[in-house]
C-alpha cells in the first residue's frame, strides 16, 4: 500500500513538472500576454501566432511563460501549443558536428557521438535547433533522426486518413484513422510522422493531417463578427461576470467559441473574454479588400524543375487557384497575374498590382537547390524602395507564421529579398516559397492535394491576420 501511494505520488510529480521549462508556441495572433493569472488583471504585450514561450509555471487553466525577449507574463493554455518533447539521435557511424548557427561554414562547438541523443528544440534552415550544454546550437538534419519520448501523442484532423507502410505516398495504406483518433508517436521524417498501432506494428501518416492538441483553436473553428453596439467583454459567459472593457461598435473580433447565447472573443487590442452574442454579427474578413495573387513563372519560362522532373510554373498556377477560392469566400475580389501557362515579365507583374489599386500581392513560388537535402518554407519582402516595414514585411511575417504551425512545415525564414516583382511595386508586397521541389520528400509532399488545402487556408488565414492587426 504505501508503496503504492509513493509510486502515485512520484506520478503526481512527474506529471506536474512536465510543463516547466518546457517549449511553447501560441496558436493564435494577435493574443494577450496578462500580468496575472485573470482576464481583468491587464495586458503587458500582445503576441503573435507560433511566438515561441518557454513554460515558468502553471495555475488552473493559465502558464506563466516568458518570450524570447524576456518578457513573462500569463496566458490561458487554450492559446498555447505544447509541442511533444523530441530529441534528436546520431544515427550514423561518425561524429557529427554541433555548430554556432546554421551552416557548414560556422563554428564547431562540439560534436554527437554514433548512439548520442540531444533535446530537439526546432528545425531552421535544414538544421536542427538542439539543446547542448544548457545553450541552442545546430546540427545538420540531414545526418540525424528525430525521435519523441513513448508517452507523446498526435490527433487526427480529418475523416479517413491513411496510414502506410512508409513515409511515403506511394507506399502501402495499411490502415486508416479519423478525426480525433489519436496515435503515439515515436518518430518524424521530412513531414511524416512514424506511428505505433494498435496491433504493436508501425505505420506512417502525413503530418500536415495531425494536430498535437486536439483543443487548440484551429482556423476552421475561426469565425469574424461585428459588434453591433458599444458591447462589454466579460470574464466569464454571463452578465454576472466582471467587465473587462467596452469593446466600440463597428469592431470586427475573432471568435474562437461559444456557449449558451455568449462568444468567447478575441479583441482586436488582444484581450480575450465573453460576449452577448445578441450583439455580433458575422462579417466577412476580407470584405473590400483587393488582392492581386501571382502565380510564379509561366509560358516558355518554367521556374524550378523538381527532383522527378516536373515544372513549378504549373504547380504555383494550381496552389493560386486554390487560394483564390479560399480568399473569395473570405470576401476579397482576387485577380491573377496569369490564369494560363503564360510569360509574364517580373516588372509588368509588380504594375499590375498597382493598376488594379490592389490592397496587396503575394507572388507564390517553389523553391529549388543543387543539393537535395535541403528543405523549408519562406517567405521574402523587399526594402529597396520601402522603408516602411508595412510594405511587405508585415504580410510575409504573417503568412509565415500561420503557415508555421502546420506539422511538417520547417522553418525557412522571412528573408529580405530585392526580388523585381516585390520592387517593382507600389502595393504591399510578399513572396512565398512553398517547399523545395528539389528534395524528395518534400516534392511529394507539396504536390499532395491535401496538403495544398491545408497551406492554402493557413496562407489565407496570414492574409486576414495581416489586415485584422
Ligand atoms: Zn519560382
Amino acid at each position: 500500500m504505501k508503496k503504492t501511494l509513493l509510486l502515485i505520488l512520484v506520478m503526481v510529480i512527474l506529471l506536474n513538472v512536465y510543463a516547466y521549462g518546457s517549449t511553447g508556441y501560441t496558436n493564435i495572433s494577435n493574443i494577450a500576454l496578462y500580468n496575472n493569472s485573470s482576464l481583468d488583471s491587464g495586458i503587458k504585450t500582445t503576441l503573435n501566432i507560433s511566438s515561441r514561450v518557454e513554460v515558468l509555471e502553471e495555475k488552473d487553466q493559465w502558464y506563466r511563460v516568458k518570450t524570447l525577449e524576456g518578457i513573462s507574463g500569463w496566458i490561458e493554455k487554450f492559446f498555447i501549443t505544447l509541442p511533444s518533447e523530441r530529441y534528436i539521435v546520431n544515427n550514423t557511424v561518425y561524429n557529427i558536428n554541433i555548430r554556432t548557427s546554421p551552416s557548414t561554414g560556422s563554428k564547431q562547438i562540439g560534436q554527437l557521438k554514433p548512439g548520442e541523443k540531444a533535446e530537439y528544440i526546432d528545425t531552421y534552415h535544414s538544421w536542427h535547433i538542439i539543446k547542448y550544454n544548457g545553450s541552442e546550437y545546430y546540427i545538420a538534419s540531414w545526418l540525424t533522426d528525430i525521435e519523441y519520448k513513448k508517452s507523446e501523442k498526435i490527433y487526427f484532423l480529418f475523416d479517413s486518413i491513411n496510414i502506410r507502410s512508409k513515409a511515403s505516398l506511394s507506399s502501402k495504406v495499411i490502415s486508416q484513422g479519423n478525426s480525433g483518433d489519436s496515435f503515439e508517436v515515436l518518430g518524424e521524417e521530412n513531414g511524416w510522422y512514424k506511428i505505433a498501432l494498435d496491433d504493436k506494428s508501425v505505420g506512417y501518416v502525413a503530418a500536415w493531417l495531425t494536430t498535437h492538441d486536439i483543443n487548440s483553436p484551429s482556423s476552421d473553428n475561426i469565425s469574424y463578427k461585428k459588434t453591433t453596439s458599444d458591447l462589454n467583454l466579460r470574464t466569464g459567459p454571463s452578465a454576472a461576470h466582471n467587465r473587462i472593457l467596452t469593446i466600440k461598435k463597428g469592431e470586427t473580433v475573432k471568435t474562437v467559441a461559444g456557449e449558451k447565447g455568449w462568444d468567447r472573443v478575441i479583441t482586436q487590442s488582444g484581450n480575450t473574454g465573453w460576449c452577448n452574442s445578441y450583439y455580433l454579427k458575422e462579417t466577412l474578413p476580407l470584405a473590400g479588400k483587393v488582392i492581386l495573387l501571382d502565380p510564379g513563372h509561366g509560358g516558355y519560362d518554367p521556374g524550378a524543375t523538381s527532383y522527378s522532373g516536373k515544372f513549378e510554373k504549373h504547380l504555383n498556377l494550381d496552389v493560386a487557384w486554390n487560394l483564390k477560392s479560399i480568399l473569395n469566400k473570405a470576401g476579397a475580389a482576387v485577380y491573377m497575374t496569369r490564369t494560363g501557362d503564360t510569360y509574364i515579365s517580373n516588372s509588368k507583374r509588380g504594375r499590375s498590382a498597382d493598376k488594379l489599386s490592389a490592397d496587396i500581392l503575394l507572388s507564390i513560388h517553389h523553391n529549388s537547390l543543387n543539393n537535395s537535402d535541403y528543405y523549408g518554407m519562406s517567405t521574402y519582402y523587399n526594402t529597396i524602395n520601402y522603408t516602411d516595414p508595412s510594405y511587405g514585411y508585415n504580410l510575409a511575417e504573417a503568412i509565415y507564421l500561420n503557415a508555421i504551425t502546420i506539422n511538417g512545415v520547417y522553418r525557412d525564414g522571412i528573408l529580405d529579398r530585392n526580388f523585381e516583382v516585390l520592387r517593382e511595386t507600389n502595393t504591399p508586397a510578399a513572396l512565398i516559397e512553398i517547399g523545395f521541389m528539389s528534395n524528395p520528400t518534400e516534392e511529394m509532399n507539396i504536390y499532395n492535394t491535401s496538403f495544398q488545402n491545408v497551406m492554402v487556408e493557413k496562407i489565407g488565414a496570414g492574409i486576414i491576420d495581416y489586415f485584422m492587426n
